[in-house]
């Protein structure tokens, strides 16, 4: 699988912010990015800065399923099965709790 082209995402989004930018000329910060052979450098503002920190803060990755009910792993897959500790967490793994209990009661 081709990386996706992180520089060019950068400057869109650094694009889609500008218009919104109440100092657009004053820039506080550079961040210079290396991807493969692509290299680029961006002149941040105040604005620009704060709107990368939250883009940033506020990512979450897909495969981010939660935290297990049972240990506080993060490394839950997406059937809320902890990698760590075998739990199911979430309603699913209620259910299927409650009905091991019903079975270990029925004695089968
Ligand atoms: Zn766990």
């Amino acid at each position: 699988m081709a990386l996706p082209d992180a520089i060019d995402a950068l400057e869109r989004f650094l694009d889609r912010i500008e218009p919104f930018d109440p100092e657009p000329q004053r820039p506080v910060g550079t961040v210079e990015l290396k991807v493969g052979r692509g290299l680029g450098t961006f002149e941040l503002t105040e604005h620009a800065v704060k709107a990368l920190h939250d883009a940033l803060f506020n990512y979450v990755d897909p495969d981010d399923a939660g935290t297990c009910d049972n240990c506080g792993s993060q490394r839950v897959d997406r059937n809320m099965r902890c990698h760590d500790c075998d739990y199911v967490s979430g309603l699913f793994g209620l259910t299927l709790a409650l009905h091991a209990a019903e079975v270990q009661a029925r004695g089968d």
